[in-house]
């Protein structure tokens, strides 16, 4: 023990091993694949696949580039790492990469095989939570992330059937930040120049966040068209190039901070998102590059579930 640790510990303090061993750390990996599949359910015909998947039942297939964020926890080592990543990256490949990469999912691995009744089409939730299995005896996996495109992905915690998926979308809309009772210049000691009379605008990007448990024949934690369907109609399509003081009736008496238009669209989605079989877990604002305001609809609290992957999200 060296006079300095031996300093920290009669103080009373944590005693901090050389390169940090002992401590506890969550590092991420990130792994990417091209793979096609296809949504077709053979107990169905042509005409219900096509009504149910809609695109996504064309055959023979279309193809995504995937993006896997791996979050690992674990006790830094006496060199200073929760695991080498040379190994982590080495496991990803051999359990993921090389088995999805340029394959058709929906006959790499038996889970997709739709022949057989305990098979489910290779949704992006789905998938994600097979590479949980895939990959969990090899690393100390604490999150995974598997996205489908910049618009579409899931988390899985390794809950059984409970997954999260997130769609993303964005809309433009004018504000100006004034409380009615107030005065010009009372508000402008509050809001700044968010208080100017005529307001501003912004492009928000939206984040979607539903929790569900995956279908164990579709895949699915819900009707992803419906999904996409219900935030189109009940959010974009209303608040997309509206002044939101003016045109939105709730904002006419709330001053429509990105807090406030978090907390409203996350109101007006989440009984519509129970009836389609989900529960609305989270809404994401971005108003700009630099501010976001997120709710959490199923915990009063600010409980961030798939906190880990938090990080490299926003990137
Ligand atoms: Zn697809
Ligand atoms: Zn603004």
């Amino acid at each position: 023990m060296s006079e300095f640790s031996a300093a920290f510990s009669a103080a009373g303090l944590p005693q901090i091993d050389a390169h940090g061993q002992g401590r506890g750390c969550v590092i991420t990996r990130r792994a990417c694949f091209c793979s096609s599949h296809r949504y077709w359910l053979p107990e169905l015909t042509a005409d219900e696949n096509d009504s149910r998947f809609g695109l996504c039942s064309k055959a023979p297939g279309h193809g995504h580039n995937y993006e896997l964020i791996v979050s690992m926890a674990g006790i830094l080592d006496s060199d200073g790492m929760v695991l080498n990543l040379s190994d982590v990256k080495h496991a990803i490949k051999s359990e993921v990469t090389s088995k999805l990469d340029f394959h058709f999912l929906n006959e790499v691995w038996p889970e997709f095989d739709l022949n057989q009744d305990s098979g489910c089409l290779p949704t992006t939730e789905a998938l994600v939570r097979v590479i949980w299995h895939r990959l969990s005896s090899h690393l100390p996996i604490v999150a995974l992330r598997l996205h489908e495109s910049s618009g579409l992905w899931a988390d899985y915690l390794g809950h059984g059937m409970d997954a999260y998926l997130t769609i993303r979308t964005h809309f433009a809309a004018a504000h100006r930040l004034a409380r009615p009772e107030l005065s010009q210049e009372e508000n402008e000691a509050i809001y700044g120049k968010c208080a100017r009379p005529h307001g501003h605008g912004h492009n928000y990007l939206l984040d979607v966040t539903v929790r569900g448990s995956i279908d164990a024949r579709t895949g699915m934690v819900c009707d992803l068209a419906a999904l996409q369907m219900l935030v189109e109609n009940l959010i974009v399509e209303p608040f997309d190039h509206t002044f939101l003081n003016k045109d939105i009736s709730h904002f006419v008496a709330c001053v429509p901070t990105a807090e406030n238009i978090a907390l409203h669209i996350s109101d007006c989605l989440s009984l519509p998102i129970q009836q389609i079989g989900a529960q609305l877990h989270k809404i994401r604002l971005q108003e700009s590059p630099n501010n976001a305001a997120e709710v959490y609809a199923e915990v009063p609290q600010l409980a961030m579930q798939p906190a880990a992957l938090e990080a490299v999200m926003s990137s």
